[in-house]
């Protein structure tokens, strides 16, 4: 029997690298792709494997995630934001949820931006207002991946009634009141569908509640944001790793015939692309370093989990960059391969918490102040 690596394999070269550069010309959903992830029973990687599930952990995620992005980072940002929401569902969510997600019967993903607090994830100003037996959800979040494909969302809210931050909720995707607003035309990761998305009067009841009311900060920092931060930082790394291979490719065969020579004769070039291939070692080290914190529970686990998205999402639009410029004009056609993932690249940073809000995270936690 073929090992979810082997899987993921086939399906990166065979499906995600052959619709890669159409997602993002057209900006369409990677659907081909996650039809082949979820037949291939990648959907249920996190949960349970006596629902049905893979039973895999954070480093599986990561890894498959990393090899997606190798060739399409839209693909591995849906597949990132649905083990993000299944690692929240498998802990918190009722059984028969749990069994469906397992068998691939749902795509998920983090309701957790918001216009008025933006990257602050962590400070909702959406409602959860009680009335009887029913709650309404009101919201206006900013950015919501997969917002017209998915079929629930992991959702955050001000709490009920309890003292705290926030609360999470199991949102279905056909409950009345919520709307998305149309089609995402980003720069990067143009098959996202990462759209705005509006709850008014959302009517849900308490079985809807991911864990209790008032605990949602917990749930986001002890169960979202150490896989989330390994996969995006998977993402960018697949990212650079995609790139890295195809300037490599782009000098050893493109060159001045002139002169008889390659680009990868000019030092300057080698040059780059070591750098390039450092850059990329050093944040996947960091992450397998972090994975194997995460196993361990070692000490410094927190401290790893905000350094690997921060080091991953910086070293990516560098390495990018300079990939830019290794393969020169050749870089801006779409046929290099190169100048997609400069664009899709650059949403590591800026996706909540961003490298910035980690720096200030890291820079606490390290001068011994309270992080959060
Ligand atoms: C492609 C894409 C997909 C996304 N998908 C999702 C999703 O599925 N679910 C979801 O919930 N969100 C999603 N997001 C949103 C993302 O997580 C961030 O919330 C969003 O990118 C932040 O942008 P903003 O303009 O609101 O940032 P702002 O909060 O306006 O920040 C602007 C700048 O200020 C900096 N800044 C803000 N606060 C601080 C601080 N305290 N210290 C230092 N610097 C600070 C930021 O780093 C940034 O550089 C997605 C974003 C992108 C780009």
């Amino acid at each position: 029997m073929s090992t979810y690596i082997e899987v993921v394999e086939t399906i990166a070269t065979e499906v995600v690298a052959k619709h890669a550069t159409e997602v993002d010309r057209s900006g369409a959903f990677p659907q081909a792709s996650l039809d082949a992830l979820r037949e291939a029973g990648l959907l249920g990687l996190l949960s349970a494997k006596e629902l049905g599930g893979m039973g895999e952990g954070p480093r599986a995620a990561a890894l498959v995630v990393e090899r997606l992005a190798r060739e399409c980072g839209s693909t591995a940002m849906v597949l990132c934001m649905h083990y993000a929401g299944s690692a929240v569902v498998e802990k918190f969510a009722p059984e028969a949820f749990r069994r469906d997600n397992a068998a691939g019967k749902h795509l998920l993903t983090l309701a957790f931006s918001e216009v008025g607090s933006r990257s602050h994830f962590w400070a909702p100003m959406g409602t959860a207002e009680k009335k009887g037996e029913a709650i309404y959800l009101n919201a206006r979040k900013s950015w919501v991946t997969s917002a017209n494909h998915a079929t629930a969302f992991v959702w955050s809210s001000q709490p009920m009634a309890a003292e705290g931050a926030s609360s999470i909720w199991l949102v279905p995707a056909k409950s009345q009141g919520l709307g998305s607003s149309g089609k995402f035309d980003g720069l990067g990761l143009r098959g996202n569908d990462s759209t705005p998305m509006v709850a008014e009067g959302v009517q849900v009841d308490e079985t809807a509640l991911l864990g209790e009311d008032g605990t949602g900060l917990a749930i986001m920092l002890e169960t979202v944001l150490p896989i989330f931060n390994a996969m995006t930082s998977a993402c960018g790394i697949g990212l650079m790793e995609g790139a890295t291979s195809a300037a490599c490719q782009h000098a050893a065969g493109t060159g001045h015939q002139h002169l008889d020579s390659k680009l990868a004769d000019l030092p300057t070039i080698r040059a780059y692309l070591a750098r390039m291939r450092i850059a990329t070692d050093q944040a996947r080290l960091m992450l397998l370093d972090t994975l194997s914190a995460m196993e361990s529970g070692r000490e410094d686990t927190m401290l790893r989990v905000l350094e690997c998205k921060a080091a991953a999402g910086e070293s990516a639009t560098q390495v990018l960059d300079t990939a830019m410029r290794v393969c020169g004009g050749a870089a801006f056609r779409k046929d290099v391969g190169v100048e997609r993932r400069f664009r899709d690249g650059r949403a590591g940073t800026v996706m909540a918490p961003t490298t910035d809000q980690l720096y200030d995270f890291i820079g606490k936690a390290i001068c011994g102040m309270p992080v959060f």
